[in-house]
């Protein structure tokens, strides 16, 4: 990996700017690659505009003003032999007024909108010409910069990389595009045969940046163009590329860096994978005595789903290596029972298990059903929150410490340093998109040996995303809801009709069933959130005096927040005016109307999830998204989804599709490799393929992966230990 500071023509402002980039190799800088491209290979005269496609016209100014009104904005117009375009810079610097002065010749790039006075360009980009201006032989590749660095010095830069590397012509133009047709599908990927590793692929330090890492086998199936082939081709794209192609990253070149990408998140997961099964782990009996007795007790039966997942995670449990699974479950699958059993089963071979969730709401409610399950079985239990007073900490922690407190719930406060467990055997986190990765790992080091995990979430992960982001772990699916539930209704309702609602609300509370109210969220501002929540608890009061009303929002203490939903649960208050503070796990069964203010700010799982807090009593259920008139297309098609869906993967994968995937990853994101390049949807079947290939490389050829690691991770090794 040589270090940009080794390359003498890089200035030390320039290596600095690159390293705001996070680019400290050239490997690095040799990956940066552009965001899009522009076409400066030729000119289109005014008259052969089009709008909506970004062109480059030559032509002179003919006239320049600074107008007010209605707001300021400096205008001009550039006339060629064909006619006039006007140019419009709605904020500029006086050079730009200088350049934009009547007589000047200019070449501008832009995209084509009509405007009042016909084509018009809105911020385009503008070259004084001179007699040596020439056109540009490629397709203008514009790079993610920092203040400071130009687009044309990040070019230069990239160039003598390229040149230092000393790089080959294109093996093949490779043309043809890589189209879905053209791809294997995931059962019919032949698995090409790779050459064995020779010994010579040791050597890592003194690797070409634009070498290959993985034998060229791997990439047979696709037709694939070289590494160096495809880096030089989308820095450096000829006029005549597919500019589509490579705005949409659907060229080979593209095609084979996602797929460089793709198997690198493949095998720093796998590795990790393996890791774990080398690492000792309480290794637990079979539970005789107290699961059954659990079950017993219980006044309903487990459903099909439910016994399926609770023998996957018991005979994990059996092994001598940890668990790390992850159990999916709908909203209302019955989760929490399952992991019972499993703290049961650590439980009983003598272990202690924590309980952890993310907010005191949902921590205490664990705990209340714990107690209603546990307490006949004589087991212990204590409870662990940054809210309760220091005395009550010091006895928690004491019971801890000397083990008698045998199952243990609570918020983060858990895994403070401060806590020490006897013998922690099994940790479950509850809703475990809420924690980072960081926060599970100071859990997990709370156990010598290393306690099992399992991890527990609502928010069904699409299959992608499991298959990518979630390699490293074990999954467990609850699909299918307990008997007996009836089907909630979804409404979509327009503002303008929110008389209706209220009557409907009143309705609801006079038949004795409850309701929430949840006000819009406001991502911007957390004070706004509030000042939201408030003026909407204000109006309640003002519109159903006959009614008792509860407020819940973020910013309460703990302490207050708690006695506002023990109120709702009581049926104290009939109403419940809320944040998205109530979106994981609260349970009034009694609640049967949601309306939710301004659905269209919020994403669908999210929303999935609230609704997932009505309907779980005998009334049937009623769940209003009201917006805002005028909802756009897409915001439409987005709540389409939820009203005609109930089935949370479904909405998760639509979610994903229009949202990517930042929210399943929540925090998880710190210190799991993120995709650049490759994009989950487009490329199911590089995803597959890179799949298939991982567990064959990483025993085949350690050395070639440890190469393609470097390459793609940076920092490989410090991802692998997470
Ligand atoms: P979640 O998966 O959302 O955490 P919970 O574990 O809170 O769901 O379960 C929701 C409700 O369903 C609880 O009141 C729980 O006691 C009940 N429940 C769980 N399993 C069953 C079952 N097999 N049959 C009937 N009710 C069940
Ligand atoms: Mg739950």
């Amino acid at each position: 990996m040589t270090n940009l500071s080794e390359i003498k023509t890089f200035s030390k402002p320039l290596v600095a700017n690159l390293n705001k980039l996070g680019i400290h190799t050239i490997q690095a800088l040799l990956l940066h690659l552009p965001l899009r491209y522009i076409d400066e290979t030729h000119m289109t005269s005014v008259r052969d505009l089009r709008v909506g496609e970004p062109s480059q016209v030559e032509g002179e100014i003919v006239h320049a003003e600074v107008t007010y009104k209605p707001r300021k904005a400096l205008i001009a117009r550039l006339e060629d032999a064909s006619g006039q375009l006007t140019l419009r810079f709605l904020h500029f610097y006086p050079s730009q007024i200088a350049a934009l002065k009547v007589g000047n010749k200019l070449r501008v790039y832009g995209e084509v909108r009509s405007g009042f006075f016909g084509y018009e360009m809105v911020h385009p980009t503008c070259k004084a010409v001179g007699e040596k201006t020439t056109v540009a032989e490629t397709l203008t590749p514009v790079y993610p910069t920092v203040a400071g660095l130009t687009q044309g010095n990040l070019r230069k830069a990239i160039a003598i990389a390229l040149n230092l590397s000393n790089i080959s012509p294109p093996l093949s133009r490779g043309r043809a595009r890589v189209g879905v047709e053209s791809r294997v599908s995931q059962n019919s990927y032949p698995h090409p045969n790779l050459p064995p590793e020779t010994g010579k692929e040791l050597d890592t330090s003194k690797q070409n940046p634009l070498a290959e890492t993985l034998p060229m086998a791997v990439y047979q199936p696709f037709k694939f163009p070289s590494f160096s082939a495809s880096l030089k081709a989308l820095h450096n794209p000829s006029p005549d590329a597919d500019l589509h192609g490579l705005e949409e990253k659907t060229t080979p070149e593209w095609q084979r860096l996602a797929f460089d990408e793709l198997l690198a998140q493949q095998l720093s997961m796998r590795k990790h994978y393996a890791r774990r099964r080398s690492v000792d782990a309480p290794q637990f009996k079979q539970s005789k005595r107290l699961v059954s007795a659990l079950l017993k007790s219980l006044p309903f039966a487990l459903t099909q789903a439910q016994q399926k997942v609770a023998i996957e995670i018991q005979s994990d449990l059996t092994q001598p290596h940890p668990m790390q699974r992850l159990l999916q479950g709908d909203v209302g699958s019955g989760k929490t029972i399952v992991a019972c059993m499993a703290a049961l089963q650590s439980i009983e071979s003598g272990w202690q298990v924590a309980l952890m969730a993310p907010t005191e709401i949902l921590a205490e409610q664990h705990f209340r059903k714990m107690i209603g399950w546990l307490t006949p079985l004589n087991i212990k239990m204590a409870w662990l929150t940054g809210s309760q007073s220091k005395k009550d900490r010091e006895a928690a922690m004491q019971i801890i410490a000397d083990g008698s407190a045998q199952l243990v719930i609570g918020t983060h406060a858990l895994f403070q340093e401060a806590v020490q467990f006897k013998k922690l055997g099994l940790a479950i986190i509850d809703e475990q998109h809420r924690f980072g990765v960081h926060q599970r790992l100071a859990l997990r080091q709370k156990g010598q040996p290393e306690p099992h995990q399992l991890m527990m979430t609502a928010t069904p992960i699409p299959r992608t995303l499991s298959m990518s982001y979630y390699a490293d772990l074990d999954v467990s699916v609850i699909d299918e809801l307990p008997p007996g539930r009836t089907p909630i209704v979804t409404k979509l309702v327009s503002d303008v009709r929110r008389d209706e609602i209220l009557r409907r609300v009143r309705e609801a509370c006079a038949q004795g069933n409850q309701a929430y109210w949840v006000c819009p969220l406001i991502e911007e501002s957390e004070a706004l959130q509030l000042v939201t929540a408030n003026d909407t608890y204000a109006l309640m009061q003002y519109e159903f005096p006959e009614l008792k009303i509860g407020l819940v929002h973020g910013r309460m203490k703990p302490a207050e927040k708690q006695a506002v939903m023990a109120a709702f649960s009581a049926g104290e208050t009939q109403l419940l005016v809320a944040t998205t503070v109530i979106e994981v796990g609260v349970d009034v069964p009694n609640a049967s109307l949601m309306v939710i203010e301004h659905a269209e700010r919020m994403g669908l799982s999210q929303l999935h999830q609230l609704r997932g807090r009505v309907g779980r009593g005998a009334a049937k259920s009623a769940c209003i998204l009201l917006y805002q008139n005028k909802l756009s297309e897409t915001a439409r098609a987005r709540l389409k989804v939820i009203y005609e869906s109930s089935d949370g993967f479904a909405i998760a994968q639509a979610d994903l599709n229009l949202r990517g995937p930042g929210e399943y990853l929540g925090t998880r994101q710190s210190g799991v490799p993120m995709l650049k390049i490759a994009d989950l949807n487009r490329d199911v079947d590089l995803l597959n393929a890179a799949k298939n290939m991982a567990d064959r490389l990483i025993k085949e050829h350690p050395s070639a992966v440890e190469k393609h690691l470097e390459r793609w991770m940076g920092r490989a090794d410090e991802l692998v230990k997470v």
